[in-house]
């Protein structure tokens, strides 16, 4: 067993890094102050290859590895979390779906596109009655008229649906009894009402609406994969899903440490530098501890997803620690800062303001124990 990268893994870390460090780091602030989406960002990810990656290359897709999707969201999500969740939900949540389980029509209308950064695509699970029993919750239905599905309901916190290059929405709805399929929602169909923006703690520049269906008329053939495998498919989409979570948490502990590091070596009190004190240089030892262990599970998971073999819990233990290892880092660097790491005018704010949602999304903690706990064979209810 080696845990090196290879060096194709290393070269795409480094030119990813190095476009961060170009196109977002000097931006991020001003993007989270202003709750600005910057599209030419995502024109640009795309121009890199990073939204098609792992993606067949009969649609312009890269044919890569996913391992190669993580190590990008990490860098992205090293720079800014905003453009990491960005990334990481047009990858995961918009054209994962499609890619897996569309038809070649779907494939060869939607995802050219997609993978250039041209447009984004959304994936809409979550309801106003909940996310975590996701199917249980699901009141949105799509009644078969003729040769269209006509949809009703609503979604919640959808990412990327409200962009200007939003193209195209898969949502989950209820097609009949104890039945959920998947329907792809082209950008703009009549009836598709995009709220407004929500207020956020944190992800300022990410976009995320909630959904209106209103009498929405789409094609019958809008029906992704198999009617009725809705749930099957959004469980597949989450786990994957999960695994670039814990790559966008991996790149905020990064972020977190890097910081942390250079301040303390610099801010001096007592007449030596900060970092000088045990108290304080332990705190940074064990981030380094919890950087590895996460970007460990988080690759091990992606390994074994690039392997063909089962991700479940790899991708659950993964998100979860790597989620709640980069909330406590943003702790650890507000402390080691002091009263700079309160101030908006540095990075720290922000980081901590954007780490708590990796606790939640896709899959809460609590929901990833729950899945994890199974996976023991507990009976857990
Ligand atoms: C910024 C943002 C972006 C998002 N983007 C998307 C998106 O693109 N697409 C999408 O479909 N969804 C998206 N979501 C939704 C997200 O996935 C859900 O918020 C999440 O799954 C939790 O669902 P909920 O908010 O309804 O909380 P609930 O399910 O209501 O849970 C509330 C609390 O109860 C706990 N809980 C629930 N059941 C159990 C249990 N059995 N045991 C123990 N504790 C339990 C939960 O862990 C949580 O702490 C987004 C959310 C946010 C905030």
């Amino acid at each position: 067993m080696t845990f090196q990268l290879n060096a194709e893994h290393e070269a795409l870390r480094a030119m990813v890094r190095e476009f961060a460090d170009r196109e977002i780091v000097p931006n991020a602030a001003q993007w989270d102050r202003d709750h600005h989406f910057p599209v030419d960002v995502v024109h640009k990810m795309g121009d890199l290859g990073l939204l098609g990656a792992a993606f067949d290359e009969e649609y312009g897709g890269g044919g890569g590895d996913f391992l190669s999707v993580c190590i990008a969201i990490e860098e992205i999500g090293r720079a800014d979390q905003s453009m990491g969740i960005t990334l990481e939900a047009a990858v995961g949540l918009g054209i994962n779906p499609i890619a897996n389980f569309g038809t070649s029509e779907q494939k060869a209308r939607w995802l050219p596109d997609l993978f250039a950064g041209r447009t984004l695509a959304a994936f809409g699970l979550t309801e106003p009655g909940g996310g975590s029993d996701a199917a249980g919750a699901t009141r949105t239905r799509a009644v078969l008229d003729g040769d269209e599905w006509v949809i009703n309901g609503s979604k919640s916190f959808i990412t990327n649906s409200g962009t200007e290059i939003t193209s195209v929405i898969t949502v989950t709805a209820i097609t009949g009894d104890e039945e959920i399929s998947a329907i792809i929602v082209p950008a703009g169909t009549p009836g598709l009402i995009v709220e407004p923006a929500y207020e956020k703690l944190g992800w300022h520049a990410s976009d995320t609406h909630g959904l209106v269906f209103d009498d929405c008329r789409v094609p019958a053939e809008n029906l992704l994969g198999e009617r009725g495998r809705g749930f099957h498919q959004f469980l597949a989409t989450l786990d994957d899903g999960r695994i670039a979570v814990g790559a966008l948490s991996v790149g905020l502990i990064q972020a977190c440490l890097d910081l942390a590091l250079e301040y303390s070596l610099e801010r001096e009190a007592f007449g030596r530098p900060i970092a000088a004190n045990q108290g304080l240089a332990f705190q940074l030892a064990d981030l380094d501890v919890a950087l590895e262990a996460a970007r460990l599970l988080t690759y091990k998971a992606a390994a074994l997803k690039d392997a063909g073999l089962p991700i479940k819990q790899a991708a659950a233990r993964a998100k979860l620690y790597a989620s709640e290892a980069a909330v406590s880092a943003t702790r650890v660097l507000t402390q080691v800062l002091g009263g700079y790491g309160f101030m908006e005018e540095g990075p720290a704010a922000r980081f901590y303001r954007d780490a708590k949602i990796l606790e939640i999304g896709e899959g809460t903690s609590e929901i990833l124990r729950l899945v994890i706990s199974r996976g023991l064979g507990l009976p857990v209810v």
